[in-house]
């Protein structure tokens, strides 16, 4: 796992991450205990999947809706327990606050809403601050992705309703240990702009019928360092033949080899340095782009797995196992990462393809995470009881599902099992009539603030 560094690079940031290793060992002793402290668990918790290792297992056919839910209910806590582990380790202040810090300042805490999304009830906090960071949060990247991924079925299916047809290209670039992120970021993204433009783009765009493309950006980390590539959806006007598909794809491959070799680096050819291939454009049937974003919204820290070629680790299992077991290599990775990714975009459509398609304007990153969640403002945490919580994780995605399962009340139910304060939101249940608050009386809930 060692990799060579740059000497005048190594020591200080070594002893950086052996300082966090200290800190992390510490923070899962803690989160252990905790986990061990019983709690409100209505049913014994499954034990912990080796964090990475899921991404390759689809979904069992015949799953019910309560298997579905409890998967669901996993990753969420998976997601969370990553964001708040990075917190520990994060070099961007807006990851660091993402999910923890009241955007109203420490004085407030924030409001649990309640709202109804395409898989049933979905709970979630408002008042919070989202950092929106596509690469690095494991939880905005989620909700990043679940958008990216409706954009592009909405795109496929209008594509596919006038009779269009579509393949995928890929496009990577030789490495090594020794190039930086940021280098071969910046080479990909110079070679891509060669690749769409000049005299033979715009003919073979012509001759062919090209609509438009999405393109998505992958970067994972193998044992050749930064695997930085690109994979292109192209949407054709008609009916387009697997040699005239790959006829392009060649073309495109040979304007992004010698852009890439301008800049000191060089394609691969063989071993799928390119590959064409027709791809279906109807989004229920999966494969390609859509479904690379339907995974990563769902399988964060390894839902790149399948489509990582060599044996690479994706950014996110890179910090999973750098977490667990604090090697100093894999945290200083994570924070080239940062680093590198940083205002970068993941994908990108050709100019005109979503008005064509008839797909709202592009919201950026950012915008996407603050929209406020849909649905109903239930209580409002007090700001000590939220800082109290806010260290939890797993309780903090339990009192979601509470939300999620049995609305105001459960929620209700279980801050007060924890002891903690809260206040009627705007969309509490109406007053209570007599026999109801006489039942109420009878078994002491929260009628009013808690003290
Ligand atoms: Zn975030």
């Amino acid at each position: 796992m060692a990799e060579s560094l740059q000497p005048h690079l190594d020591a200080p940031a070594n002893r950086r991450a052996r300082r966090f290793r200290a800190r992390i060992e510490v923070a899962h002793e803690r989160k252990v205990g905790h986990d061990g402290d019983g709690g409100r668990r209505r049913e014994p918790r499954r034990p912990a999947e080796p964090l990475g290792r899921s991404a390759n297992k689809s979904s069992p056919p015949h799953s019910t809706p309560e298997e579905r839910r409890e998967r669901k209910h996993a990753k969420r806590r998976e997601r969370h327990s990553l964001r708040y582990r990075l917190r520990q380790v994060t070099t961007l202040k807006r990851v660091k606050d993402c999910g923890h810090v009241s955007i109203n300042g420490e004085g407030s805490g924030p409001a649990l809403r309640l709202g109804v999304g395409k898989g049933g009830r979905i709970a979630g906090f408002s008042g919070l601050a989202h950092c929106g960071s596509v690469w690095a949060c494991p939880v905005c990247s989620a909700k990043i992705a679940t958008r990216r991924a409706e954009e592009l079925a909405d795109l496929m299916r209008y594509a596919l309703e006038q009779g269009c047809t579509a393949s995928m290209v890929t496009l990577t670039m030789r490495h090594n240990q020794r190039q930086s992120l940021a280098d071969c970021w910046e080479a990909l993204s110079k070679a891509w702009a060669r690749v769409t433009s000049g005299k033979q783009w715009v003919s073979d765009q012509a001759t062919a019928g090209l609509q438009g493309w999405v393109k998505a950006v992958e970067v994972t980390r193998g044992k050749n360092g930064w695997h930085v590539h690109l994979h292109v959806l192209m949407i054709w006007r008609g009916e387009i033949s697997e040699d005239m598909a790959k006829h392009v794809g060649g073309r495109m491959h040979a304007r992004w080899t010698r852009a890439l070799q301008r800049r000191g680096f060089d394609s691969w050819r063989d071993s799928g340095g390119l590959d064409v291939r027709l791809a279906t454009l109807d989004p229920v049937k999966g494969g390609g782009l859509h479904e690379y974003f339907v995974k990563l919204s769902h399988e964060i820290t390894g839902g790149q797995a399948k489509l990582a070629r060599g044996g690479g680790r994706t950014p996110f299992q890179l910090l999973t196992e750098g977490l667990a077991t604090g090697l100093a290599d894999d945290i200083e990775r994570w924070w080239e990462w940062e680093k590198a990714s940083r205002g970068r975009r993941q994908i990108a459509w050709s100019k005109g393809l979503r008005e064509w398609a008839k797909v709202e304007p592009e919201q950026s990153d950012e915008e996407i995470v603050e929209e406020e969640l849909p649905g109903e403002e239930l209580l409002l945490i007090r700001p000590d009881s939220w800082r109290a919580l806010r260290s939890h994780p797993d309780r903090v995605c339990e009192l979601l599902e509470a939300a999620e399962a049995g609305g105001f009340a459960g929620a209700a139910a279980l801050l007060d099992d924890w002891g903690l304060a809260w206040m009627v939101g705007r969309s509490a249940p109406p007053p209570l009539t007599k026999v109801q608050l006489d039942a109420y009386r009878a078994f002491p809930r929260q009628l009013e603030p808690t003290a």
